[in-house]
């Protein structure tokens, strides 16, 4: 069977990470004896240069023909205008969107490896293996409305917070489904002391516990949860949260797995391939890096990761996903590192992008003849 993978690179050292997530991909598919066929196509800036728009539709119909998008970042400098023109973001909305994919997947496991390179204590991010899912469909970054405006005092602008009851469910149910087949706690985060989505999402996310009596369902309220993630992260398992929590403490959260450059994500929809799995769009968390771009100095480790979960949640393939992660675990143990996470430890070896993902792949082969 060929399985099709649109490979969206994006901007900034969005090529560069891809580029060494591909090769990984190529090289997992001879050794599983699989076809994997690519398509590459422009989004974001690029697109905005090339098209007039960041997301083409026969873009966004070659995403929805395919079994799984490969995605890097979008976005930078260039095209930062607050003036009503095509912003390269609009890409990414337009793509989950256009998917339907309203889970995003964002495991964060700290690497005995990389603890000396956290700004925190290795006491509290010793351990640290929990999972973050975020809506991706709704609340304040698709509300309308959603515009800057005149008024008779001045320029003002609004955007709306938007919840409906089947949204919350789909996702608190997603997040129960998640914490079942691990160490079964489930935390909510909302802002349900203020705002009426949250208490909306409070409400329903006790209605769906009820069909989960295994999992254990905790309520956090969004500013004590940014405390409690630095403070205590091993008391979590599966974080559920909407959509701009989510992506807030997530970033946050990639200071307890060394950098932005180490989480990759998995953003999924209800739709089957046609290997019958969830149809989805993997990327790195972090996002175009303009300050680093175009000097081989990028991590490719979140992309790479990214593949991986592609290949378990879109493919099937647990074990070749797993071989990825203990090759990349491997590079880090012989002390390689690129410079986000090089930290003060002796002798670790600096290295590039193209280096970290040409010791990886070498990995995955001397793996593969030890095997
Ligand atoms: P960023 O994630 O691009 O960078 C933040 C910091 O982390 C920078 O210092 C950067 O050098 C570093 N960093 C990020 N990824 C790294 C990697 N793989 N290896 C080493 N260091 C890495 O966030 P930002 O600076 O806020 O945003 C830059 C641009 O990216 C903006 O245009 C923003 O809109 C866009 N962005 C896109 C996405 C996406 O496409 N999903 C996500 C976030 C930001």
């Amino acid at each position: 069977m060929a399985y099709k993978i649109l490979v969206l690179k994006g901007d900034g050292i969005g090529p560069e990470v891809i580029g060494e997530a591909l090769q990984v991909l190529k090289i997992v598919a001879r050794q599983s004896a699989i076809d994997l066929e690519f398509h590459e196509a422009l989004v974001g800036g690029h697109a905005i240069d090339t098209h007039g728009k960041p997301l083409p539709e026969e873009v966004l119909k070659q995403g929805q023909e395919s079994d799984a998008v490969l995605l890097g970042a979008v976005g930078g400098p260039k095209w930062d205008n607050t003036k009503g023109g095509p912003r390269p973001e609009q890409a990414l909305l337009g793509l989950r969107a256009g998917l339907g994919l309203f889970a995003n997947v964002r495991p964060v496991r700290t690497l005995r490896e990389l603890i000396p390179s956290s700004p925190l204590r290795p006491e509290i991010i010793n351990g640290v293996d929990f999972i973050v899912l975020r809506e991706l469909t709704g609340g304040i970054y698709f509300g309308k409305p959603s515009e800057r405006r005149e008024s008779s005092s001045g320029r003002e602008a609004v955007d709306t917070c938007l919840y409906s009851e089947a949204e919350i469910r789909r996702i608190v149910k997603f997040g129960f489904e998640l914490a079942r087949d691990r160490r079964k706690h489930l935390t909510s985060v909302d802002k349900a002391n203020i705002l009426s989505t949250s208490r909306l999402w409070r409400e329903v996310a006790m209605e769906v516990a009820a069909d989960y009596k295994e999992v254990t369902l905790e309520h956090q309220l969004v500013d004590s949860m940014a405390m409690h993630l630095i403070r205590r992260p091993r008391d979590f398992d599966v974080i559920v949260t909407e959509n701009l929590f989510g992506d807030i403490l997530t970033d946050e959260a990639s200071v307890l797995a060394g950098s932005m450059g180490m989480l990759p994500s998995a953003s999924l929809g209800e739709e089957m391939n046609g290997a019958g799995f969830r149809i989805g769009m993997y990327e790195p968390i972090h996002g175009t890096a303009p300050d680093i771009a175009g000097r081989d100095e990028a991590n490719p480790l979140a992309a790479i990761l990214s593949a991986a979960m592609l290949l378990e949640h879109s493919l099937g393939m647990r074990s070749e996903a797993e071989s990825i992660v203990k090759a990349v675990e491997g590079v880090l143990h012989e002390g390689y590192r690129t410079k986000d996470i090089q930290g003060s430890v002796a002798g670790a070896k600096l290295v590039g992008c193209k280096a970290m993902g040409r010791l990886v792949r070498e990995r995955l082969e001397s793996q593969e003849s030890d095997s």
